[in-house]
């Protein structure tokens, strides 16, 4: 049963139940403290208005004397003088007393029913002339007689205990309600957002609420929300810049391929077109190539091919390649590298990496400049790592620029002559990183531009 209830209930139940067992648990001990004195307190007394009226009897001359002080009934004990045969020769005897109770000399005994229990103490007097003599004292054993005291601590005890249970009851359920509002909020939300797949809901628990640990979760759920709410943001920012990306060079192609068709009779305007196609497709092809790449290291699914590579070598490659690219701003590129700096990478990403960082630098570098490509080996914290840094003597970025640089599709200026596509630090930065390196980038808008990649040596 306890399985289908809720959490509340339970703890509510659960709660209920223990303080009912601790309260009963209490009052039995309390009640049977109190009974055990109150019995040795009964016997004890029931002994000494025995013994008193022991003493005011004397036998003189063959005579039994009872003085005036002898007292018959005194708080709930009654005294008896009587023969060995049992005939009553003065005194009171309890309503319900059993009357064949035999005499027993200095023995506290109880006798009687369950309903109607007593306890008996009989002294003797002995004496030649008038044989023997009974004070027989009795006293009920009934504590609802002899102790009032615990008759009202039970009857407390069967007030006391149901508003207890409803104090703990009520209790118990305004807590639990208070504190499992935050739950019940969190549940509506999760259940609207997947209604209305809004992802714009939060919990929002009053600030007035204690900061108990509901709470702490209602709030890291709403961070939580809130990040997943950036990333889709993101993702839908992505898929957008992506598309308008795309879409700008099939225009120009559908454009083109037109004005091809258009003046297919004249040779000269459609080479024109094919070139302008050709170029488009290029631009399109290393953009779709840079999203397959990012898309894929957002998945972790590209698997680093790592080997020991002289970085020096590839500096000089990575600046071969764009040495046509160089010669049409001419821009003189250099590498100041010694050879043999071997590092564990993946040759073929760190190429792209390179590559990129060259062809920015003579992109946005001045004509007739210089690029400069360093590498060096450095112990950063005593682990041996390599330093590569690709600098510029361009048109530099603006400080609130720089922190953009890294962010997707984003261009200091998108209108500039030199349209790239804002992809190829985000891939840079994490290539580096996928290989355990750090990339920065220091720059003076109109003097220079130097990033520095920080690579592992056993990356
Ligand atoms: P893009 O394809 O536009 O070059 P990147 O991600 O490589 O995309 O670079 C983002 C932006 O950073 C560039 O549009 C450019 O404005 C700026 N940038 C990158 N490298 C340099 C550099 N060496 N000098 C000046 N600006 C640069």
């Amino acid at each position: 049963m306890l399985k289908h209830m809720s959490i509340k209930t339970r703890v509510i139940f659960w709660y209920t139940f223990t303080m009912f067992m601790f309260t009963a648990l209490i009052f039995t001990i309390l009640i049977f403290a109190g009974r055990r004195a109150a019995q040795d307190d009964a016997q004890a007394s029931l002994i000494i208005s025995t013994d008193m009226a022991l003493n005011n009897v004397t036998v003189s001359e063959g005579r039994l004397i009872v003085d005036d002080d002898f007292i018959y009934y005194m708080d709930h004990t009654w005294i008896i003088l009587a023969k060995d045969d049992g005939v009553m020769i003065s005194g009171l005897t309890p309503e319900d007393f059993p009357s064949d109770i035999p005499f027993e000399e200095d023995r506290i005994r109880q006798v009687g029913d369950h309903l109607h229990p007593f306890y008996v103490y009989d002294r003797l007097i002995e004496n030649q002339k008038i044989g023997k003599i009974w004070i027989r004292g009795m006293t009920p054993a009934s504590l609802s007689v002899r102790d009032p005291a615990i008759n009202s601590m039970i009857h407390l005890f069967m007030i006391v205990l149901p508003i207890l249970i409803l104090l703990s009851l009520a209790g118990g359920w305004l807590i639990t309600r208070r504190a499992f509002l935050p739950l019940k909020q969190i549940n509506d939300t999760v259940m609207l957002i997947q209604e209305g797949k809004d992802l714009s809901r939060r919990i929002g628990v009053d600030e007035s609420y204690p900061r108990d640990e509901i709470q702490i979760t209602a709030n890291v759920f709403d961070q939580m929300l809130d990040r997943i709410g950036a990333s889709f943001e993101r993702e839908k920012q992505f898929t957008d810049d992506a598309s308008h990306e795309l879409r700008t060079p099939v225009a120009v192609i559908q454009a083109q391929c037109e004005y091809a068709l258009e003046n297919s009779d004249k040779p000269k305007e459609t080479a024109a077109a094919i070139q302008v196609i050709h170029e488009q497709a290029k631009k399109m092809s290393a953009l779709i190539e840079q999203l397959l790449m990012l898309a894929r290291a957002d998945r972790a699914a590209v698997i680093l091919k790592k080997e020991p590579v002289d970085i020096s070598l590839l500096a000089e490659e990575s600046a071969a390649l764009l040495t046509p690219k160089a010669y049409e701003k001419n821009i003189t590129v250099s590498v100041h590298a010694p050879e043999g700096l071997y590092t564990q990478i993946d040759p073929n990403l760190m190429e792209k990496a390179i590559v990129n960082l060259i062809d920015n630098a003579i992109k946005y570098g001045k004509k007739n400049g210089s690029v400069i490509i360093t590498a060096e080996k450095q112990d950063l914290n005593s682990s041996p790592s390599v330093l590569l840094s690709v600098t510029d003597d361009g048109i530099g970025i603006t400080e609130e620029n720089l922190p953009h640089i890294w962010d997707r599709f984003y261009r200091v200026d998108p209108t500039g002559e030199e349209k790239g596509t804002g992809l190829g630090l985000p891939l840079v930065r994490w290539i580096v990183e996928a290989h355990g390196g750090q990339i920065t980038v220091d720059s003076e808008p109109g003097r220079f531009t130097k990033f520095c990649v920080i690579l592992p040596v056993n990356c």
